[in-house]
């Protein structure tokens, strides 16, 4: 129940029958790229649909980078899942299942790598939409203030963590208990193996940035938080 939200696109049961291919031939034919290399691998995950045309989040994020990253690096996790998956006990689990099983188990790197960025991913897709960002209303507002003196310094935090994290990785807010929380983690790593109750990801991967801001991750982030942050959706994960 309380992996509700971000699982839902992930299962096979929820997403079987969703036109997920139309989305993201969509995505690749207006980058330019052929559909061709994309054919899905068989297996029990799919490439859940973006929350919105690849174009939304432009100029911040431009339908490029998106094309690319959701059409290449997230469709290639979870193919890439789909093959190491095939024939073991992971099959009938689901993606949360699968990170928290594969993260403490010798020589699973690869399946851990691959489920906990399909997770990622998709949770950073919905975390973001056109026209959100800046501080949020309400309740959540008041939580942030408390729990980092202030919005401005919840945003110096959060950007702060994005680009102290060397090399690949995700700056998350993060629900630690009734506490609020600004961590970094690297590469594939996600908040759910420590206990932590994720809430909003910001990935700091090159190849989310590098086509529009190059090596400006710190623009890429403030302008990220600034603009396109979907506290809906935060607030929603930290009711579950
Ligand atoms: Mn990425």
């Amino acid at each position: 129940m309380e992996n509700r939200i971000i699982t839902s696109g992930l299962t096979r049961r929820e997403f079987m029958g969703a036109s997920l291919a139309g989305c993201a031939m969509l995505a690749l034919s207006s980058a330019g790229l052929s559909t061709d290399a994309s054919a899905q691998a068989k297996g029990p995950f799919e490439l859940p649909p973006l929350p919105y045309a690849e174009d939304a989040l432009a100029p911040v994020i431009s339908a490029r980078t998106i094309g690319f990253h959701y059409g290449f690096h997230h469709r290639g996790y979870v193919n890439n899942l789909n093959g190491l998956v095939k024939g073991t006990p992971y099959e009938k689990m689901n993606l949360e299942e699968i990170v928290k099983a594969s993260a403490t188990s010798p020589g699973q790197a690869a399946v851990f790598n691959n489920a906990a960025q399909v997770w990622n991913h998709t949770f950073y897709w919905n975390g973001m939409r056109a026209g959100g960002g800046g501080k949020p209303a309400g309740e959540l507002g008041k939580r942030i203030e408390k729990a980092f003196g202030s919005y401005e310094n919840f945003r110096k935090e959060f950007v702060n963590a994005a680009l102290v994290q060397f090399g690949s990785g995700w700056a998350w807010l993060v629900a630690d208990g009734n506490a609020l929380k600004v961590i970094k983690t690297p590469n594939a790593e996600n908040p759910i193996t420590q206990g932590l109750k994720p809430l909003l990801t910001i990935d700091v991967w090159e190849h989310a940035y590098y086509l529009d801001y190059q090596n400006r991750r710190k623009d890429f982030v403030e302008a990220s938080l600034d603009r396109l942050v979907n506290w809906s959706f935060v607030e929603k994960n930290l009711a579950r």
